[in-house]
């Protein structure tokens, strides 16, 4: 920055007033386009080479430097442009230059001449002399400043009714410093800093704005970054072999995106238990559009995503297209799958993966089940949670027997919330019913948990989602990976925990050994059988879960075995390996492809990709709500739709296709 500030060692002359500078001998182009922020010389840069600055006559804020007054942030802006022959890499930058000035000297401009070959800017207040032109470098985007007259000529009147213009697009690149280092920039914060830095007072509605335009200057828009795809896809499945990354288009627009890691497809294969939780969330940006995500747990149930996939809704359609990938990567292999109870999903598992291998969440069913108790005339608080609890009990139930008894209960307490249980398919989430092995998983907590981590993401444009997704998905893997080192035993410590509470419970159960391995065991209650040999006892917990329950604990005390060899392999400090054993190769982008004529991409190596367009938003079925013709005496602000500037709605709400 120092170097930079110095070329511009001969710009006192220049600003004398009166002189117009016409000076274009400086030779920076080279710079203009290689700092990452050319226009943005530090404030202590450019004191350093002109300690004049602040005297000099620019406008209002400065003239009152040297009283008491605050020196604003936004003075930093006033060496936006530096003088005669600084170069820009084209007119927005250069706009973006005039604009921070104006900030900085709370004045407004006009444009005489706004091209990308020839721009004049002025002063508003008549016959001040204050104007800067530029002119394009022979054949070439770049602009050079030309005439640079920097001096101001106002009367009160004329600072009293300035007022700084609040525009989106430039101010964005106000916006953009903090916005780099801080990306939860609230809009609320932005109002506060822009009144303290450069005075000026924005709504909220405006601070909303300079800060979507900040994130389309640091992660690129939205649309375009739909072009990167079909190359995107290309190179993941190049750098890692395995890799599933396929999307499909529909008459050149994005549809729909199915990632599954390679990494991620041979640990599932590798080691993790057959159960997969499956989920959808909305995602933020203009397109909109939602995530489907596929979620394993690995050997001590930590978070193992294992597909991911982007689609416009989360209809039939699009959860078909997703799970049939999905079962593609499996090869075969039989798994049950977790969710809640969407119509779309409903129908595509039973297709695809079979109506028996499909598990209800019960955090959700639970959900549906305190709604409709609300609907029922029971009176006092004290009634629901006992419903719940009576819920729970036959949810949990392992045995028929426990099951029958924990619905006659309910039936007693309320017959019609026991028709409900009845009527909402308990083979699909109670425990007794639903005959598969699932490993005890009885929620899709571990796919929302998915869809909280990805908070941030989930406002990206697509391709910056991906790429963020993807290094943070590593990050956890890495972290999981390393875990494993501190395990106390051979099984992590979320089994180990699940563990020690069935050896506790064993305390009180006696144990009468049978032959050929099976065992009597007395609860103090009942007689149950376990089968030793045949890894079984009369509780189902062990067959089901694939830890020794409290009585198989009591048989292991009494033959003095050990154990961990009782445990089911899958939860096992070699099987935790084999799921992280796999490479993952991170994404170079210094060879990222050159965009065509066309909307085309070409890399380096010369293969073209399609162009591809952002998705086609459709409009919602049916006619379009009738606006409501509001009282002309009603005083309701309008509600107003930033995503696509129609009125009547806001973003959330909006369907409007978007050009
Ligand atoms: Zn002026
Ligand atoms: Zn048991
Ligand atoms: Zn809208």
């Amino acid at each position: 920055m120092m170097a930079f500030g110095n070329m511009f060692g001969g710009r006192s002359k220049v600003e004398s007033p009166g002189v117009e500078a016409i000076e274009a001998n400086i030779p920076n182009t080279q710079l203009a386009l290689g700092g990452p922020h050319p226009t943005f010389p530090s404030s202590n840069a450019s004191c350093d080479a002109n300690p004049n600055t602040m005297m000099l006559s620019r406008g209002f804020a400065s003239r009152c430097a040297d009283s008491e007054y605050t020196p604003l942030e936004s003075n930093r802006f006033r060496e936006a442009i530096l003088g005669s022959g600084h170069t820009f890499k084209n007119a927005d930058e250069f706009r973006n230059a005039i604009y921070q000035m104006s900030l900085a000297g709370r004045f407004q401009y006009k444009y005489n001449k706004n091209s990308p070959t020839h721009m004049s800017v002025k002063c508003s207040v008549e016959d001040c002399p204050w104007k800067i032109t530029a002119h394009a470098v022979e054949g070439n985007e770049i602009l050079r400043v030309y005439t640079y007259q920097v001096n101001h000529n106002h009367i009160a009147q004329d600072e009293c009714s300035s007022k700084v213009r609040v525009s989106s697009k430039r101010g964005a690149v106000v916006v953009e410093d903090v916005f780099r280092t801080t990306p939860e920039y609230l809009p609320r914060q932005i109002c506060k800093d822009f009144e303290r830095d450069h005075g000026v007072q924005l709504t909220y509605n405006q601070a909303w704005h300079l800060k979507e335009k900040a994130k389309e200057r640091v992660y690129g828009s939205p649309r375009a970054s739909y072009a990167y795809l079909p190359w995107l896809c290309h190179r993941l499945r190049e750098i890692n072999p395995g890799t599933i990354a396929e999307y499909t288009s529909h008459e050149g627009h994005f549809k729909q995106l199915f990632i599954a890691h390679a990494f991620s497809i041979q640990g599932f294969t590798m080691g993790c238990r057959p159960v997969l939780a499956i989920d959808s969330c909305h995602l933020s940006g203009p397109y909109k559009g939602a995530l489907l995500s596929a979620i394993a747990y690995d050997a001590d149930d930590g978070m193992f995503p294992l597909a991911l996939g982007v689609v416009g809704s989360e209809n039939y359609e699009d959860w078909y297209w997703f799970l049939e990938k999905l079962k593609g990567i499996l090869d075969g292999q039989e798994v049950i799958i977790i969710s809640d109870r969407h119509q779309g999903i409903l129908r595509s598992v039973s297709e695809l993966f079979g109506v028996e291998n499909h598990a209800y969440c019960y955090r959700h069913v639970k959900e549906n089940f305190s709604s409709f108790f609300n609907r029922q005339n029971i009176r006092g608080k004290k009634g629901k949670e006992d419903a719940l609890l009576l819920l729970d009990n036959i949810a949990y139930a392992r045995l028929d027997i426990d099951y029958n008894e924990a619905f006659e209960k309910l039936v007693r307490f309320n017959g019609d919330l026991a028709r409900w249980v009845a009527e909402n398919s308990p083979e699909h989430w109670a425990m007794s019913k639903f005959l598969k092995k699932r490993w005890d998983k009885m929620t899709t907590n571990i796919a929302e948990s998915f869809n909280a981590w990805l908070r941030e993401e989930r406002h990206q444009t697509i391709y910056t989602l991906l790429m963020m997704h993807m290094d943070k998905l590593v990050a956890m893997l890495d972290t999981h990976m390393r875990g494993t080192d501190k395990w106390k035993s051979v099984v992590g410590p979320k089994t180990e925990e699940n563990l020690m509470s069935n050896i506790t419970r064993s305390a009180p159960i006696t144990v009468m050994p049978y032959l050929g391995g099976t065992f009597k065991v007395f609860t103090g209650e009942v007689y149950l059988v376990v089968d030793m040999q045949q890894h079984k006892c009369t509780c189902l917990t062990w067959q089901m879960s694939g830890l020794p329950c409290p009585h198989v604990c009591a048989v292991i005390r009494t033959l003095r075995h050990d154990v961990y060899d009782y445990i089911d392999p899958c939860f096992k400090v070699s099987t935790q390996q084999l799921i992280y054993s796999g490479q993952f190769q991170p994404l170079p982008t210094h060879n990222m492809p050159k965009v065509c004529e066309a909307g085309t991409l070409q890399d380096g190596q010369g293969n073209v990709f399609p162009s591809l367009q952002p998705p086609q938003v459709r409009r919602p079925p049916g006619r379009p709500r009738q606006k409501r013709i509001e009282s002309q005496f009603s005083h309701k602000r309008a509600i107003h739709c930033s995503r696509c500037n129609g009125i009547g709605h806001n973003r959330s709400k909006c369907n409007n296709p978007l050009p």
